[in-house]
């Protein structure tokens, strides 16, 4: 992947004792090389080797102590720039905001609406839908029970509806309702056409969102900058909302989009389920490509899928020691919240240098989560409150009522002993990263 070539080339820049000009142009080559490789466009990755090289020749890098970070650290600073540079978020102020989703056929838009709502909602903001893709009753069908999953209003087509009449519907009865945003989920084409455009700009003539914002498949590679070129210069976007990021896409159009079009990427998209969208920023994006992690983001995750509530009573259990079995099966729950283990690596710092045997032991943590609960499920209150007084009978028992090997009892009573012991050490931590639970 992109970020495991680049991490290559910085490590091998950081073995140098002392850099010279010579060798910075050499790693700027392989990191043009590499961009190249993940489809980021040639002109974009041009410029940017280009402008690093600049940065790096012009200033004191290469005779500070330690180049090779400065390097790292001016390529970061660049690649920053290259998303974007600061977060962008959406226009709300008016009440209702309006925000129209448009692009092509699959690549998201419904599905985003849906997270969006979940979004915003989530925040204690209230969301009325619109389905604007009234030809494709499927279409309708999709939309409304996303919103029935999150508590949105939608609002539908009627008989002899036209597509302004239902957006400008939506818009009424936000207005109604006095609801923050309206989301107007629009129809899509397999490509660009005047038809498309022509429905998009009388849609935006009825209702007038403040944000227009372009859903765009990121796993269609560099043919998604040109897409969003020709959306941006037919309609003209305030926004763009990069979908699929969480497939094999090699994330070229990402590097490229923002850049190429002068339009900001306001989220990500990372799943299927209504919670995998992210606030794009692009400084964390950086960081994240060139194995410098993502703890802020992390931290956030867990935040926001954590009850502060619980975290907190677990943190004084810890303290106190009286942190039980109960409570560790809890807090896997908790866990499990989070999203599969992988995508929590993902951003960890460092996690990219990992041995994969290591990494898939770690994708593996989730099954072992599993059995661990159903072990700790087979146990008696008291057997969980005391775990001292699990004998050789009461295992026997309990792996037999949880359908696994008594060997795995006697390592998670281990691994939970041990968990104890090492409440000082995460005190710590905890400091450092609140809101991050134990892993088991
Ligand atoms: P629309 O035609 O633009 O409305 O596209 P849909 O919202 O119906 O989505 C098309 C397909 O892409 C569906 O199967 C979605 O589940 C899937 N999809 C949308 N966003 C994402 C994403 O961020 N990641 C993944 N893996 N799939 C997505
Ligand atoms: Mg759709």
């Amino acid at each position: 992947s992109l970020s495991s070539s680049l991490q290559n080339v910085f490590r091998s820049l950081r073995g140098y004792g002392k850099l010279n000009e010579k060798n910075v142009k050499d790693a700027l080559r392989e990191v043009r090389m590499a961009l190249l490789e993940a489809d980021v466009h040639f002109r974009v990755a041009k410029d940017f080797t280009k402008q690093v090289r600049d940065r790096c020749l012009g200033q004191d890098v290469l005779e500070s102590v330690t180049p090779g970070q400065q390097i790292v650290k001016r390529v970061h600073e660049e690649m920053t720039e290259l998303f974007g540079g600061a977060h962008t978020d959406f226009n709300l102020e008016d009440r209702p905001a309006g925000v129209m989703l448009l692009g092509l056929h699959g690549s998201g838009k419904t599905t985003t609406a849906g997270k969006l709502a979940h979004y915003w909602m989530s925040s204690g903001k209230s969301v009325v839908l619109a389905a604007c893709d009234i030809r494709r009753p499927a279409a309708v069908e999709q939309l409304s029970t996303l919103a029935k999953q999150e508590g949105a209003a939608c609002v539908a087509p009627r008989e002899g509806d036209t597509v302004p009449d239902v957006a400008a519907r939506a818009r009424r009865e936000a207005s109604e309702q006095q609801a923050d945003i309206v989301i107007y989920d629009t129809g899509g084409r397999f490509q660009i056409d005047e038809d498309l455009v022509h429905e998009l700009e009388e849609i935006r003539e009825a209702v007038q969102p403040a944000d227009t914002v372009l859903v765009l498949d990121a796993a269609i590679g560099q043919e998604s900058v040109e897409v969003a070129r020709r959306f941006h210069e037919a309609v003209g976007l305030t926004g763009l909302i990069l979908t699929k990021l969480d497939g094999d896409a090699r994330g070229g159009a990402a590097l490229s989009v923002h850049s190429m079009t002068g339009c900001p990427i306001l989220m990500t998209g990372t799943g299927e389920r209504p919670e995998d969208l992210e606030p794009f920023y692009p400084e964390r994006m950086a960081s994240r490509i060139l194995g410098m992690g993502d703890v802020v983001s992390l931290v956030e995750k867990a935040q926001q899928n954590i009850d502060e509530d619980d975290a907190r009573r677990m943190q004084e259990k810890l303290a106190k020691n009286t942190f039980d079995l109960q409570d560790f099966h809890d807090q896997m729950q908790q866990m499990k919240k989070m999203g599969p283990m992988e995508n929590i690596l993902k951003m960890l710092p460092g996690a990219g240098e990992l041995p994969e045997q290591v990494k898939s032991q770690l994708g593996g943590a989730g099954d072992n989560m599993k059995r661990q609960e159903a072990i700790i499920r087979s146990m008696t209150p008291k057997e969980r409150h005391k775990p001292s007084i699990i004998n050789a009978s009461r295992r026997r028992r309990i792996a037999r009522g949880s359908g696994v090997r008594m060997s795995e009892v006697n390592e998670l009573l281990k691994n939970f002993d041990r968990t104890r012991k090492m409440t000082r050490q995460m005190k710590k931590m905890r400091k450092r990263l609140p809101g991050i639970p134990n892993f088991p």
